[in-house]
């Protein structure tokens, strides 16, 4: 069975029927038990589950939420509790008051909607700091400087938001815990994104999709390609397509189906 694990906005989303398309044969590759899928995301669970109607989302076995700090499995509710295990694991080293302190003085820094600001994740945006890059380098300094750089990671993502999250959370992080947690086979991996939230997803595969619209900091990956890595030229979820095509998953399909 393989296992794909892929982003959200951006990566999925964007072009309506592509999505559909894919979704539909996402579907048909779980139905038919080739396929494990993971939606790991930026986004809120509520706003993962809105989007299965809503946005044409394909439904998944698993949702990493949160930038990695949350993690659920099905059945999907809207106020369901997150997976208890990873929760307590992550809450062991990670401390709010901590993290909010390496943001201290930032000029331009804007915390975030509380939604997202959850007691494993402080998020704020950078856009309307004089350079948001330098302020961004800024944070991890700060972080690697400390005491505490073992238990604190900074995710920078499309030149805008900057999460502080618990070093072991983030979603390469958590596919791992998922894989060991569900027995699955961790050589039949995939990922797919578009940001730099998605990196760590593809420290973790031998297989990873970058769409054509990624963003700078995923784009950085073409320094170090490998044979596992497939750079698509189309965009969003006609771009995952493209690099399930290209690693033979999708046309799993169709041989399954006529044998
Ligand atoms: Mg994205």
């Amino acid at each position: 069975m393989w296992v794909l694990a892929t982003d959200i906005d951006n990566t999925l989303t964007g072009q309506e029927t592509a999505l559909r398309e894919l979704a539909a044969q996402l579907d048909a590759l779980q139905r038919q038990e080739l396929l494990f899928l993971i939606l790991a995301t930026g986004r809120r669970l509520e706003q993962v589950l809105s989007g299965f109607a809503g946005e044409g989302l394909p439904r998944p076995k698993a949702i990493i939420s949160q930038v990695g700090t949350e993690i659920y499995l099905p059945p999907f509710a809207p106020e369901m509790a997150p997976l208890a295990a990873w929760k307590e694991r992550l809450l062991r080293s990670f401390s709010r008051r901590r993290a909010l302190r390496f943001l201290e003085g930032i000029e331009g820094l804007e915390m975030q909607p509380e939604m997202y600001n959850t007691a494993l994740k402080v998020s704020v945006f950078l856009h309307r700091a004089p350079d948001p890059e330098a302020a961004a380098a800024l944070v991890r300094e700060r972080v690697a400087a400390s005491d505490a750089d073992d238990q604190y990671r900074v995710v920078w993502s499309s030149g805008k938001h900057l999460d502080i999250i618990p070093a072991q959370a983030g979603k390469g992080n958590a596919i791992q815990f998922l894989l060991e947690h569900k027995s699955l086979d961790a050589q039949r991996l995939v990922v797919a994104g578009d940001s730099g939230n998605d990196l760590s997803m593809f420290r973790v595969a031998p297989r990873g999709i970058v769409v054509a619209n990624a963003q700078p900091e995923l784009q950085r990956l073409r320094d170090e390609a490998h044979e596992g890595l497939f750079f698509a030229t189309a965009e969003c979820a006609a771009g995952v397509a493209q690099g399930l095509r290209h690693f033979g998953i999708l046309r799993e399909t169709s041989s399954a189906r006529e044998s």
